[in-house]
């Protein structure tokens, strides 16, 4: 069977042409409703000329603002690609000015395996930022993120929850930038998602983060933390559904206004939030999400997984506040993060 041919993509599809190999079916620039793919050629032994079909809607009524919103950038956190199945099916032209567009299932090959990473090239998308038009399948989503969808955005809403390994109070968060007018204007939209906590989040490490590039390009950029433990609950979900209708009021782009319920505010100030076990075994849980912490306070101990008669390892906050996050399985590895402490804020 012949090569396939290095063709300008983009001309098939109705979407932009750009170096970026993956081709939008549906439009960006008209008014309407349109469910559709983006579609990434992706050649291999079940399909010689087969394709990654990412699914996306777009909604758009006249001129306004852009919002891009996104789920499954990790492929087992599940609040958002809920909240987006949801807005894709019920959101309609009428009900907005502007453009919204969904992707409920960014790293879309991620969510299909159910896991974090890319089953096709064991990729992280969420550590592949800013891509490469000629790199991995995910290397390509991540690029066309970078070079045709951010660039059209306005406001950024990726959601996040803590995948199979970890387990969160639910908060939507920003990040704290050089831009201090952007981080304003960040905290606003957080504030408007008005989930049950509200975060200031630090990374513990924000190199080639979809989040990091977005927020270089100048957008407006919430992310959240739902929940956990690869499945979502009913409150998470509602939750997810709420927050995002929030947001979309808030930017003018939905009718309607916002009716704030109460949240609390969370800080993390520095890397004395985190703990990080030094053995592996059988954690027990001491503390569970949403408690008071003092520090020195044991939040997890570790116990040995293959024989009786030893003492386990106790894991202490290394700082005053509530316990935001814990691991989530029941065997815990040396090197995982046990457990994150938020300070309370204002
Ligand atoms: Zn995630």
């Amino acid at each position: 069977m012949p090569r396939q041919r290095a063709a300008p993509h983009g001309r098939e599809g109705v979407g932009p042409v750009t170096a970026n190999p993956i081709v939008s079916t549906v439009p960006f620039d008209r008014d309407g409703k349109f469910h559709g793919f983006l579609r990434l050629p992706y050649s291999r032994d079940d399909s010689a000329w087969g394709s990654v079909m990412v699914p996306i809607c777009v909604v758009r009524n006249g001129e306004g603002p852009t919002a891009l919103l996104t789920g499954g950038n990790h492929g087992d956190e599940y609040e958002g690609p809920i909240a987006l199945q949801d807005l894709a099916l019920y959101l309609t032209p009428e009900d907005i000015r502007g453009r919204v567009i969904i992707l409920p299932a960014m790293n879309y090959p991620a969510f299909t395996g159910a896991r974090r990473v890319s089953p096709i090239d064991q990729r992280n998308l969420n550590r592949c930022f800013p891509g490469r038009p000629d790199g991995t399948v995910t290397e390509k989503i991540a690029d066309y993120f970078t070079t045709v969808l951010v660039p059209m955005a306005d406001f950024v809403l990726d959601f996040h929850s803590g995948g199979k390994t970890l387990d969160f109070v639910p908060f939507a968060s920003s990040h704290v930038l050089e831009n201090k007018a952007q981080q304003a204007a960040c905290i606003a939209a957080v504030k408007a998602f008005n989930a049950p906590y509200t975060m200031t989040m630090l990374e513990i490490d924000n190199v080639g983060m979809y989040d990091t590039e977005v927020e270089k390009q100048g957008k407006i950029f919430v992310t959240t933390e739902l929940g956990g433990g690869g499945t979502a609950t009913a409150s998470s979900a509602r939750v997810a559904k709420r927050g995002i209708r929030n947001v979309l009021m808030h930017f003018g782009i939905l009718k309607g206004s916002v009716a704030l319920e109460p949240s609390i505010f969370l800080d993390m100030p520095d890397h004395n939030c985190f703990v990080f076990s030094e053995h592996s075994g059988l954690i027990e849980p001491v503390m569970d999400l949403g408690e008071a912490v003092t520090e020195g306070d044991v939040v997890a101990r570790v116990w040995a997984s293959d024989r009786t008669g030893l003492a386990p390892v106790d894991y202490a906050a290394k700082r005053s506040g509530i316990l935001m996050s814990r691991h989530f399985p029941g065997l815990v590895q040396s090197g995982d993060c046990v457990a994150v402490v938020a300070a309370l804020a204002e």
